[in-house]
């Protein structure tokens, strides 16, 4: 491992200033048995066996790089790449987390996983796992995203998870938080309450960073085998981060290879219209741990907006937030409509229907390529979008040419 990860988070959860655990009493043992447990088993060789054999013969890794020719020629300038995490079984990127988590809920004992969802695709990945491992699911989703993601709510059911609504406040993720950590409370010894990203409390940043290195680990030897070189850019969308942590932890010691977080300006830089938690955001408390968090006039967490329901969260990752402080990552953003052309564009010339999510990090390459020509950028391709082709096509029609 390199050393970068080696000593980050510290043995408190902190990454320079940011992480931390802040817990009500009663989940202090828990975040410690899991923290424990998680540091035994993650080194244990049955651990790290079965691991290996979920990604290959159930998630369908490695995920191939794809080099973006069409798209390249036409923007000129630098070459594009995309590591294929849209292939990853579940089309998403969150698999790999999940797998893990579920796979360490396992070797703990415990019989149930546990999580809350906003669009629904962490609630996918999770009963998914669930199922995997022959162990209840139940998933707390807002009324308001049960209505508007009904394709995901069916799956869950299908998949066996039990789907709690949540009818208090806006009805929706932040509720779907504070409900699922209630029901976690009285069944804690039995379940594990699986974060969907690199956020929470410690130890999940880190966990959840650790089970998404696969991306890097393998992103940067197919490119290495590829090309002879490093790419010169690396750049993935950030939501909550995991995807982005996931290949940023692989070129994290390479000081050739920039790093760039693509955070969604959504329709402006107004606070309300975006989710540009480092661009306008300030240090703060969020969901239990310490980072930058994009607050309104009375410091609560402000409403977010943008067209990917993926990157909606007004915090981010403690260690994008001590990446960007310490300039180990450089974080840009881009608006619904590059995002969208993005989508367009990635759809037409590559064949690829990239999720909204993803098209942030492609409209930034896309932006990039004519100012780095002779270079190379990687993307992270964190999904498919599937999922979004109704709701691009009814809001916004088939896209230019
Ligand atoms: C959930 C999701 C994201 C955002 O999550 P991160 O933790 O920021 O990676 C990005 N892309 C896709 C396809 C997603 O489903």
């Amino acid at each position: 491992m390199s050393s970068y990860l080696k000593t980050t988070p510290n043995s408190e959860g902190f990454f320079g200033e940011y992480g931390g655990a802040q817990l009500p009493p009663p989940l202090e043992p828990h975040f410690t048995e899991i923290r424990e447990t998680y540091e035994k088993i993650s080194k244990l060789s049955d651990f790290i066996r079965d691991l290996r054999y979920i990604r290959k013969h159930f998630q369908g890794r490695p995920t191939p790089v794809s080099h973006l020719k069409n798209l390249s020629n036409l923007t000129g300038g630098a070459q594009i790449y995309a590591k294929r995490e849209d292939l990853n079984h579940t089309g998403a990127h969150k698999l790999n987390h999940c797998m893990g988590e579920g796979l360490l809920a396992k070797f703990m004992g415990k019989k149930k996983l546990m999580a809350e969802t906003g669009a629904g695709q962490h609630g996918v990945a999770l009963a998914t796992a669930a199922a995997y491992f022959g162990m209840d699911c139940e998933i707390h989703m807002g009324e308001i995203d049960i209505a508007k993601e009904a394709p995901n709510v069916t799956r869950m059911k299908l998949l066996g998870a039990k789907v709690v609504p949540v009818g208090f406040g806006g009805r929706s993720l932040k509720e779907a938080v504070d409900s699922c950590f209630e029901s976690y409370m009285s069944q804690a010894d039995k379940a594990l309450f699986a974060i969907g990203s690199v956020v929470g409390p410690h130890p999940f940043p880190m966990i959840v960073r650790d089970f998404q290195h696969v991306i890097g680990i393998e992103a940067r030897e197919q490119f290495l085998d590829m090309t002879g070189d490093l790419p010169d850019i690396v750049a993935a969308c950030v939501g909550g981060g995991s995807n982005a942590m996931g290949i940023f932890s692989g070129f994290i010691d390479d000081a050739n290879v920039a790093l760039y977080g693509v955070e969604p300006m959504g329709t402006s830089s107004k606070l309300g219209e975006h989710a540009a938690t480092i661009a306008f955001g300030e240090d703060g408390d969020i969901h239990g741990f310490r980072t930058m968090v994009l607050k309104d006039a009375n410091g609560d967490p402000a409403p977010v907006h943008t067209v990917a329901s993926g990157l909606d969260y007004p915090g981010i990752g403690p260690e994008h937030a001590h990446l960007y402080r310490t300039g180990k990552a450089n974080y840009t953003s881009a608006n619904d409509r590059e995002s969208l052309n993005a989508f367009y564009a990635m759809s037409r010339h590559e064949g690829i229907i990239p999720a909204l999510e993803s098209a942030h990090a492609l409209a930034f390459a896309i932006r990039a390529a004519p100012k780095n020509p002779g270079k190379s950028i990687l993307i992270n391709l964190s999904g498919r979008g599937d999922k979004d082709i109704d709701y691009v096509t009814e809001t916004f029609g088939f896209g230019e040419d």
